[in-house]
C-alpha cells in the first residue's frame, strides 16, 4: 500500500436517520483512498445504500461530515452538480436511473446537462457505450432492453460523466456468472484508468477476488476497515455477513 494514497472520500463520525425509522448510520468514520477497489459489505438494510448517498451528497448527515478530496461537502445546487461531476453513484435498481427513451439519450442525459458542446457529448456517448459495449444498440428504446442491459446502461450513463469516483450498490445482484464476469471485466479496465471504485456485494467471492480495500457494516455501525486477511479471518464478522465458510 502506498503511504502517498490520497483519501478521495471521507466520513467523519457521519450519522443519519430518516424519519421515524431509527438510525440508518452511526457515527461511521472511513475512509475511500483514491485509485483503489473498495467492497462495503454488510447484510441487508445495513445502511450500504444510506451510505453511498452521502458520497455525493443526495443525503445530508444529520450529524457528523462527508469530505470529498479534503473539503467538506458544501450542500448548495453549485456545489452539489460539481460533486455529482466527480462522484457518480449507481443505483441497485437501474430503473431508478434510466429515464429517456433510448440508449444513447439516456448516456447523453447527463452530459448535456452539465452543458457540454455537442461534439463533446457525442465522444463520451460513443465512449461510454464502447465501454459497456452496447454501441450496436445506441438507437434501441430503454423499454425493450434486458435487465443485464438495463444494469449496464445506468453504468453507461454514470461513465459519460466521467467521474473519478464511480459507486456501484450491487452492480452483480440479479445478473447470470457470465454478465457478472463481463461487469468485473469493465471494473479492471476502469481502475487501470484510474478510477476510485466503490462497491456493495452480497457476494462475498465477488468481493474477495475483486477488493483491495474492504469495509463492513451492519446495523448502520463500521465493523471492519481494512485488507481481505483480517475480515476472513475473523469467524464473527463473516457470521454477521452469513457467510458459511
Ligand atoms: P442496505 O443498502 O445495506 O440494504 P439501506 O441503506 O438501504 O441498507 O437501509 C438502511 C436502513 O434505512 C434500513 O433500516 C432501511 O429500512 C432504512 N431505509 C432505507 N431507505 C429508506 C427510505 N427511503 N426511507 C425510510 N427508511 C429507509
Amino acid at each position: 500500500m502506498s503511504l502517498l494514497a490520497n483519501t478521495l472520500v471521507e466520513c467523519k463520525n457521519l450519522s443519519f436517520e430518516y424519519p421515524n425509522r431509527g438510525m440508518a448510520l452511526r457515527e461511521v468514520s472511513l475512509r475511500i483512498e483514491e485509485g483503489k477497489k473498495t467492497a462495503i459489505l454488510g447484510p441487508n438494510g445495513a445502511g450500504k445504500s444510506t451510505l453511498f448517498l452521502h458520497f455525493n451528497g443526495v443525503l445530508k448527515p444529520r450529524s457528523g461530515q462527508v469530505m470529498f478530496d479534503g473539503r467538506p461537502i458544501v450542500y448548495r445546487n453549485k456545489e452539489l452538480s460539481q460533486l455529482r461531476k466527480e462522484v457518480a453513484v449507481i443505483l441497485q435498481n437501474p430503473d431508478d436511473q434510466i429515464f429517456s427513451a433510448t440508449v444513447e439519450e439516456d448516456v447523453a442525459f447527463g452530459p448535456l446537462n452539465l452543458g457540454l458542446p455537442r461534439d463533446e457529448v457525442a465522444a463520451r456517448v460513443d465512449e461510454a457505450l464502447s465501454l459497456v459495449d452496447m454501441s450496436h444498440i445506441r438507437e434501441r428504446p430503454s423499454q425493450q432492453l434486458s435487465f443485464g442491459q438495463r444494469k449496464r446502461l445506468a453504468l453507461a450513463g454514470a461513465l459519460a460523466m466521467r467521474p473519478k469516483v464511480l459507486i456501484m450498490d450491487e452492480p452483480t445482484a440479479g445478473l447470470d456468472p457470465h454478465m457478472v464476469q463481463e461487469v468485473l471485466e469493465l471494473t479492471e479496465e476502469l481502475h487501470m484508468k484510474g478510477i476510485t471504485l466503490v462497491m456493495s456485494t452480497h457476494e462475498m467471492e465477488v468481493a474477495y477476488s475483486w477488493a483491495e480495500d474492504f469495509k463492513v457494516v451492519h446495523q448502520g455501525r463500521l465493523m471492519y476497515s481494512g485488507p481481505a486477511d483480517g475480515l476472513f479471518t475473523n469467524r464473527s464478522l463473516l457470521d454477521m455477513l452469513g457467510f458459511q465458510a
